[in-house]
């Protein structure tokens, strides 16, 4: 198997939760694919905790998080990284933008942008406005805006017209016009710290990702990702955005919904095999009722994933007990 990608540079993957929250099955079903994906080709695996969110991460759930994984069989190549040490990197690369006259400031609330609009776009985090372009060509630097508004802005980056077109090895062929579905879109927040779609593309490049597979919520956020690689003239990794685990009335699980969170499974006592072998028949690898993840490697192919909505509906908890 060949440990390298198509353009030689050695096949590197990535787990990047949020400890906002305990793991739960649909998490942990996305974490073992990109893993057997970068492992059946004898790449590397990262592990990055995506912590910019300095209200919601604890680092309880990040230890709860380490924990659950080595539970389940997956391990990760050194060093663990976190998002909240890289400002200065994110520094960088937002001064690119700037220096380019790619981003502008922007003094418009989450309110404001949604008073503005008559259709909210499906996105990231659930309904996401399109930003009518309010404060583009308005400031000529963060320190103007802060003068004229009184008011601390945040950066947005001026998103070209068209459509980005990239493949997914899930879904196929996508092609996504990010200037009509969510517009300019927030690449620094109003104190300073980089938004999640900057950081996300900053660290994959530093690290050296060649794979980004991750849940298809964020399949939209891929286009936008898309953009600022270019922009910043930082390779594009391959993507598969991996369909989501719905409950039994068709809603994606929430970190909150605890019941099929692993350290819930865990303390109830359930195999981790059992869970694993769950996973890999959810995506139509046959398997009997127990399994490691190093036993799925042989053969393993994230494109023959179906994104097929029947497989995606989480069991009861009771069925992992066995
Ligand atoms: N940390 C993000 C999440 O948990 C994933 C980021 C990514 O894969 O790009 O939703």
């Amino acid at each position: 198997m060949s440990s390298q990608s198509a353009d030689g540079a050695p096949i590197t993957g990535r787990l990047a939760p949020s400890p906002t929250g305990l793991l739960h099955l649909g998490h942990v079903r996305t974490f073992v694919l990109a893993w057997c994906s970068a492992r059946s080709r004898a790449g590397r695996l990262l592990l990055r905790f995506d912590d910019l969110d300095a209200q919601r991460s604890k680092p309880e759930f990040a230890d709860a998080a380490l924990e659950d994984l080595a539970w389940l069989g997956l391990d990760w190549d050194e060093p663990i990284t976190w998002q909240s040490s890289q400002q200065d990197r994110y520094a960088v690369a937002l001064q690119q933008l700037t220096d380019m006259g790619l981003c502008y400031p922007c003094v418009c609330s989450r309110l404001d942008v949604q008073d503005a609009v008559a259709a909210p776009h499906q996105g990231q985090e659930g309904l996401e406005p399109h930003y009518p372009g309010t404060c583009r060509g308005l400031f000529a630097s963060l320190e103007e805006a802060r003068r004229k508004t009184g008011k601390a802005a945040s950066l947005r980056y001026r998103v070209p017209e068209g459509f980005v077109e990239f493949d997914d090895r899930v879904w196929g062929p996508q092609r996504i016009d990010v200037a009509q579905s969510v517009g300019d879109f927030v690449v620094a927040r109003r104190d300073g710290t980089a938004a999640y779609q900057l950081a996300v593309v900053v660290d994959d490049a530093a690290a050296g990702v060649t794979e980004v597979v991750r849940g298809a919520d964020l399949l939209e956020s891929t286009a936008r990702q898309w953009l600022l690689q270019r922009s910043l003239g930082l390779a594009h990794p391959n993507w598969a955005h991996l369909p989501l685990l719905l409950d039994d009335q068709g809603r994606r699980l929430a970190k909150r919904s605890d019941s099929l969170s692993i350290r819930a499974l865990r303390q109830a006592g359930c195999d981790p095999q059992r869970v694993v072998a769950w996973i890999a028949r959810s995506v139509g690898l046959g398997v009997g009722d127990k399994c490691w993840p190093r036993e799925l490697l042989s053969g393993f192919d994230l494109a023959k994933i179906a994104a097929e909505p029947e497989r995606n509906t989480a069991p009861k908890m009771t069925a992992l007990l066995g």
